[in-house]
């Protein structure tokens, strides 16, 4: 249930105008049943004086894409108010035009371009007003019997808008109806199929009603349930590994999206209470509970596997729609954003870790709103060509045609080994950088807290048990979907003795970490690794003691000579699965947990020379850092290294036994 936060204490450090509004906003942000990734919206109606000394009245609105929770004076676009309220009253407005004089209407360069709402807010007469798509709100604007339930809900403290396009139609509509229908004693308005809107002479006022209008939603809902909530689960008691198929799923979805995109799966008891749904086939394939997720969900998940046959049937709803528009139309990709599927559970797609995350959010209200509008008389949201009009519109077409610049990695998933530190780690963070999901697997259990961010997994494993591998690989696909680059990066280093003196429990302890962990996930990773779009990669983190081995390190020489084997023999079994397989062959890195301060000094003090010197004893006397290593990992996953296979390439500085 939404409950008031507002905080007597915490809203006296918010001064200004600008201040108790940007305070509210984020009350409203931090709640998902009101506000999700990017929803909703605020204004405060204000005075400026301009440097000739004129007043003007100003409209201080959200900027577009800004998030309320995080929102601050730099996310809110400030515009001449009868200009905006003025464009209300034309006749006709394009979205595009509507852009346009949104942004001639700004008195601030460069502030954010102002929501598509903005017209909304200068149209209503209230100093503050405040827009979420509040789950309450949708549930019983999407329901059959709508209008009745509204009725009993809010009496006639609200006025209720039927649904037009968010934008300047909807603008118009309201600016019409508050002209003839606004009267004391109401507090907002509920936009059917949408969302609602409150306002008030104070932030607080605005944001109370809000909260107060949402809860009585709430209450409606909890007293007329007809039938009740289900938990169910997924049979987990024998847990099949699916990454397999999980892979091939996405791998689908890639080619429909034409571009490698991260698949978060999802088995817990709301996913799975929706999955097990008697009428799931016909309540799931309605469409979004307000009109702006279908750029983020599409209008229907898919249900099964059939990603073709998704594909064929999202292309003739575009070939029966694109008449709709006066302007050429250019498709969207065909591939769901959200698939539910009985053993898989519900998959969230994106271009990005986050853009699958961003789904996911969405579609666990969407599915809380279809279950309880269901409940209470049945989920009936906007017709197909609303929702197309919606997906195309002029304003999502000519970002489309702006395209966007994604880092190169986007999309793809990344598996390293032995990423809690050192070299490891700094591969995790450039290829994260370059934009791929990466899952890091270490023994160390800070492994998880590595990172933040829903493009990183961190997962304690040790490579040298099987188990806890094939565990860490099913997490991973679970998590991202597949598995696009492989890092071989953990390793040991054991100082050991001469040969005359061979440990041989120290000589199986490296071997086993250094060179048959890698033997086993090199074949646990290939059948995921061939279905990447872009190519699979491996990159092996070798040394330079495989070309130039020193004495007294028989293990770790022996095990990375032969890792540097198994990778030759593996781009050659591999070169047709065009997967490719690469070694990078690092020396003197010292900022790694293989050296300490007093090993370096004492290395130092062995060959009678400075730790300094000992630090850049190589032909470029430089210093070689982990990051160093790293870009060249990330370099070898992109395109400069597309037609290489089966390389061994130096990061040492130069080292006169190896050249
Ligand atoms: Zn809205």
């Amino acid at each position: 249930m939404v409950g008031s936060l507002w905080d007597d204490a915490e809203a006296a450090k918010w001064v200004g105008e600008l201040g108790p509004r940007i305070y509210t906003s984020r009350l409203l942000g931090v709640d998902p049943d009101l506000v999700l990734h990017g929803g909703g919206n605020t204004s405060v109606k204000s005075k400026h004086t301009t440097v000739f000394g004129e007043e003007l009245d100003l409209l201080i609105v959200k900027g577009s894409g800004a998030s309320l929770a995080e929102v601050d004076a730099t996310g809110f676009a400030h515009l001449r108010l009868d200009h905006v309220a003025r464009l209300a009253e034309l006749e006709a407005l394009s979205d595009t035009d509507m852009a346009d004089e949104l942004l001639k209407a700004s008195i601030v360069p460069r502030g954010p371009a102002p929501s598509v709402e903005a017209i909304l807010h200068a149209v209503l007469p209230h100093k503050f007003v405040d827009h979420t798509h509040a789950d309450a709100v949708v549930t019983l604007t999407n329901s059959v019997g709508a209008e009745r339930m509204l009725a009993e809900t809010y009496g006639s403290t609200v006025l209720v808008v039927p649904y037009v396009m968010p934008g300047f139609k909807l603008a118009q509509l309201c600016s019409r109806q508050v002209r003839t229908d606004l009267r004391p004693g109401v507090i907002g308005v509920v936009l059917m199929n949408h969302g609602i809107i409150t306002f008030g002479s104070s932030a607080r006022e605005s944001y109370e009603r809000m909260i107060e209008l949402v809860g009585r939603a709430e209450e409606y809902l909890a007293a007329n349930r007809r039938t009740k909530l289900g938990s169910a689960s997924f049979d987990t008691a024998e847990r099949t590994p699916r990454r397999r198929e999980r892979a091939a799923l996405r791998a689908a979805v890639s080619a429909a999206a034409d571009a490698s995109v991260v698949m978060s799966c999802h088995t817990d008891a709301q996913a799975a209470t929706f999955l097990t749904h008697p009428d799931l086939a016909t309540i799931s394939q309605r469409g979004p509970i307000t009109p702006d997720h279908v750029i983020r969900t599409k209008a229907v998940p898919l249900l099964g596997r059939d990603v073709e046959g998704y594909a064929a049937a999202y292309r003739s709803y575009f070939d029966r729609h694109r008449g709709r528009s006066a302007t050429q139309l250019t498709a969207l990709d065909s591939a769901p954003r959200v698939i539910l599927d009985g053993e898989l559970g519900m998959c969230c797609i994106g271009h990005s870790a986050r853009d699958a995350k961003i789904a996911e959010d969405i579609y666990r209200h969407t599915m809380k709103v279809i279950l309880d509008a269901t409940a209470i008389g049945g989920y009936e949201p906007i017709s197909q060509p609303d929702l197309f009009d919606m997906e195309y519109w002029q304003l999502e077409q000519a970002k489309l045609r702006r395209g966007v610049a994604r880092p190169p990695l986007t999309g793809e998933v990344a598996l390293v080994t032995g990423a809690a530190s050192g070299i490891g780690r700094a591969c995790a963070e450039a290829l994260m950088e370059q934009g791929a999901a990466v899952t890091g697997l270490d023994v160390d259990p800070d492994i998880k807290s590595a990172f933040d961010g829903p493009q990183w997994l961190g997962l304690e494993a040790d490579v040298t048990d099987a188990d806890a591998v094939e565990q860490a690989l099913e997490g991973s696909v679970e998590r991202f979907g597949g598995l696009d680059v492989l890092v071989l990066n953990a390793g040991v280093f054991a100082p050991g003795g001469a040969i005359a003196e061979l440990d041989v429990g120290e000589w199986r302890s490296v071997m086993a970490i250094n060179l048959d962990a890698n033997a086993l996930l090199l074949r646990e990773a290939h059948p995921l690794l061939r279905l990447a779009r872009n190519g699979g990669r491996v990159v092996i983190i070798g040394s330079k003691n495989v070309a130039a081995p020193g004495p007294g390190a028989a293990a770790y020489s022996a095990s990375k000579a032969a890792l540097t084997q198994l990778a030759r023999v593996a781009a050659l079994e591999w070169g047709s699965d065009g997967i490719r397989v690469n070694v990078i062959h690092p020396n003197a890195v010292f900022d790694t947990r293989l050296w300490s301060d007093e090993i370096l000094a004492d290395r130092a003090a062995g060959y009678g020379i400075s730790v300094e010197q000992y630090r850049t004893g190589n032909l470029l006397g430089t210093e070689v850092s982990s990051s160093d290593v790293a870009r060249l990992c990330v370099s070898m996953c992109g395109p400069a290294f597309a037609k290489t296979t089966g390389a061994q390439v130096p990061v040492d500085g130069g080292n006169d036994r190896v050249v």
